[in-house]
C-alpha cells in the first residue's frame, strides 16, 4: 500500500508488531533470519499457540535503541521490507468497521492526512490480505494446539511446524493455480 511513505512519527518505532506464521514464512522466504521472537503471554489470547499449557505469540524484533529491525532511517519509505512487510503493517492505519474501511481512531499515523480513493482501494485489499493471512495462521495454530506437539513440544518447535505447514500450503496453492490455468 502506498499510503505510508514513512514519517517523523513512525509507528514502526512505537509498536510491537504481532506476526502471523504466514508473515514469518513470507519474510523468511526472502532470505531474512533472526527478525522475530516468541513472547509468552499471561493466558489464552487471539492467535496464540499453546505449549505445555502456556500461551505464546510471535513478534517482530526491535533494535536495542528502539524501532523495528526493518526500519530504515532516511529514504523514501520507512520500511526496509516494504513489498513483503507483515499484513498488520500493510493495512495500518486502516481497519474495517461494520464492513466499511475507516482510519483507526487511536492511530499514531499523523493527523491531517486524507486518504485518496486509490488509498482506500489499496486499504481494502490490504485488509483482505490481513484477514486471510490471520485466518490461515489461526487454522495452523488450531491444528498445533490439538496435536501432541502442543502437549510435549517447545515454543520454537511451533515455528518449524508452522513453516512446514506453510510450505505444504504454498505447494498446494501453486498446484491448484496450475490446474486452474
Ligand atoms: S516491518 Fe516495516 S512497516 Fe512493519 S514495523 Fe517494521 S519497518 Fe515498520
Ligand atoms: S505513522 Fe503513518 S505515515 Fe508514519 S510510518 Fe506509520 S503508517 Fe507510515
Amino acid at each position: 500500500m502506498e499510503f505510508c511513505r514513512g514519517c517523523e512519527v513512525s509507528c514502526c518505532s512505537r509498536y510491537y508488531i504481532p506476526l502471523s506464521i504466514v508473515d514469518v514464512f513470507i519474510i523468511s522466504m526472502h532470505g531474512w533470519k533472526d527478525f522475530y521472537y516468541i513472547e509468552q503471554r499471561d493466558g489464552e489470547c487471539n492467535g496464540c499457540f499453546r505449549v505445555r499449557g502456556k500461551y505464546y505469540t510471535l513478534k517482530m524484533k526491535k533494535r536495542i535503541q528502539g524501532g523495528c529491525v526493518f526500519l530504515k532511517e532516511g529514504g523514501e519509505y520507512a520500511c526496509g521490507i516494504h513489498e513483503y512487510k507483515p499484513s498488520v503493517c500493510a493495512a495500518y492505519p486502516f481497519t474495517r468497521e461494520d464492513g466499511k474501511i475507516v482510519m483507526m481512531e487511536n492511530r499514531e499515523c499523523p493527523k491531517g492526512r486524507t486518504p485518496t480513493e486509490k488509498d482506500m482501494m489499496e486499504a481494502e485489499s490490504a485488509l483482505d490480505d490481513y484477514e486471510y493471512e490471520w485466518g490461515l495462521h489461526n487454522r495452523i495454530v488450531n491444528k498445533w494446539n490439538n496435536s501432541l506437539l502442543s502437549k510435549y513440544g517447545w515454543p520454537g518447535l511451533f515455528v518449524a511446524y508452522g513453516l512446514a505447514q506453510m510450505l505444504i500450503w504454498s505447494a498446494a496453492a501453486k498446484l491448484n493455480k496450475i490446474e486452474r490455468d
